[in-house]
């Protein structure tokens, strides 16, 4: 089953972001957006896991989520990586985030899930371009947008259905979900 763990805004948040990109989206449907109801914030991608793997890592994501607090955060602006993927930032307990997502990499780890080491790069997708399209205008567009502050209070693990969503996009299905409760 292919897996990635995951932190979502909640419904206000998303519905901020999605009237700041209205305009872009139109402009350009030239890319592939993700869907609105689709959003999160990926802490990390484990791929295609068997199910003793996906069983052992349930058990250390529980205890990962226990020893993390929520995590303020917002959205705020746009960046972009190469001409591949337009992205919105992340903003405020940054730290927290990417010690959560370190957490995160290491139950994965230890339920012997191959998980990248490149640096984490917190972020939300919002589009996805063709070799040679150009993305800067877009990341100058979202410049201004900031978004309200949210709290993230759960940590989802999440199974990504390739081709199963509309225009065969990817369908995101959460398979548990453990509470933030570490102080
Ligand atoms: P598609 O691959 O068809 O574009 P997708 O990227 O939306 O679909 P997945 O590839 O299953 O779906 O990815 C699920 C989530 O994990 C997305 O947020 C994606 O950006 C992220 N992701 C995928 N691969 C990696 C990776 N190697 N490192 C970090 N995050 C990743
Ligand atoms: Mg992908």
């Amino acid at each position: 089953m292919r897996l990635f763990v995951a932190v979502t805004p909640p419904v206000d948040a998303l519905d901020e972001l999605r009237a700041a990109t209205a305009a872009a989206r139109s402009a350009h449907p030239d890319l592939r957006w993700t869907r609105p109801d689709q959003w999160h914030l990926t802490l990390a991608f484990l791929g295609d896991v068997g199910a003793d793997a996906r069983a052992d890592v349930a058990v250390r994501l529980g205890r990962t989520a226990a020893r993390h607090a929520p995590l303020e955060l917002a959205l705020r602006g746009a960046g972009r990586f190469g001409e591949r993927v337009l992205w919105t930032r992340v903003d405020g307990d940054l730290a927290g985030l990417r010690g959560l997502a370190a957490s995160v990499r290491a139950a994965a780890r230890k339920a012997r899930i191959a998980v990248e080491d490149r640096p984490y790069r917190p972020h939300l997708t919002l589009a996805r371009g063709r070799d040679g399209a150009d993305l800067r205008p877009l990341v100058d567009a979202l410049a201004g947008f900031a978004g309200r502050r949210w709290t993230a209070t759960e940590v989802h693990l999440v199974r990504s259905r390739l081709g199963a969503g509309p225009d065969r996009t990817a369908r995101y299905e959460p398979v548990t979900s453990w509470p933030l409760t570490g102080s």
